[in-house]
């Protein structure tokens, strides 16, 4: 089993996880507070046990996690949640209710904690953007990812210019389905409210610098796919 876990910004790291079933890296993000740890995502149950390692790896147990934050329901992003048996979790009510042991009293947009957070309600109906204001990191989860995609050349955590060319050209040769792209722009300009210095996917690389300018580029391919589907 291959997994990375680097640091992105302090306190705040990335685990990703080689998922050779479904043949991408699938993430999740710790932050080290004084007080216990707070998990972005938990990857799947079968990931768990290396999920373990990682977090022992930083020097924490399973019991430190305190909150468990998840992007949406699918199970690459929640089933890990089990093994934190003092945290509280939290998902979004929208992600139904077949999600055990998670509160789901979130709204459309609010504050935990050191997170803003937003309804972006595209690729699931609960999917909810997170946004730790301390560091300037924005949580896409799966809204925007880099599903299946290989790593950067320079690494899991790096600017990411090949990504982020790969995004715009998918988007340009109609990757994102037409009834799929209305939403997809709408949960795009959600991403814009945040001052986001970093992106960190539910999958793949993450992305360091100027992520709004790469947003606003993938907002105006966006626009112009469907102008053209307008004709
Ligand atoms: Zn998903
Ligand atoms: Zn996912």
């Amino acid at each position: 089993m291959d997994f990375l876990v680097d640091k992105v910004k302090d306190r705040i790291y990335a685990i990703a996880f080689w998922d050779t079933e479904w043949k991408s890296y699938n993430n999740c993000y710790l932050v080290l507070e004084e007080d216990g740890v707070i998990m972005i995502d938990s990857c799947k149950a079968e990931h768990s046990k290396y999920l373990l390692q990682a977090i022992h790896r930083l020097g924490k147990t399973a019991d430190d996690v305190k909150l468990v934050l998840a992007t949406h329901g699918h199970e690459d992003h929640v089933e890990g949640a089990e093994m934190f048996k003092n945290a509280k979790k939290i998902i979004h009510p929208k992600e139904g209710e077949e999600i055990g042991e998670f509160d789901d009293e979130l709204s459309d947009q609010g504050v935990v904690g050191e997170f803003d957070y937003m309804l972006a309600g595209y690729h699931s109906p609960g999917s909810v953007i997170y946004y730790h204001r301390p560091s300037g990191i924005l949580f896409t989860g799966d809204v925007l990812c880099f599903f299946g995609d290989p790593l950067s050349k320079e690494g899991l955590v790096s600017e990411g210019k090949e990504l982020r060319q790969a995004w715009v050209d998918y988007l340009k040769s109609g990757g994102v389905s037409s009834s799929d792209l209305p939403g997809f722009l709408e949960a795009l300009k959600i991403l814009l409210h945040f001052q986001s210095e970093i992106m960190c996917t539910g999958h793949g690389g993450v992305l360091v610098g100027e992520v709004n300018e790469f947003v606003e580029e993938l907002v105006s391919e966006a626009g112009n796919q469907l102008n053209l589907e307008a004709k």
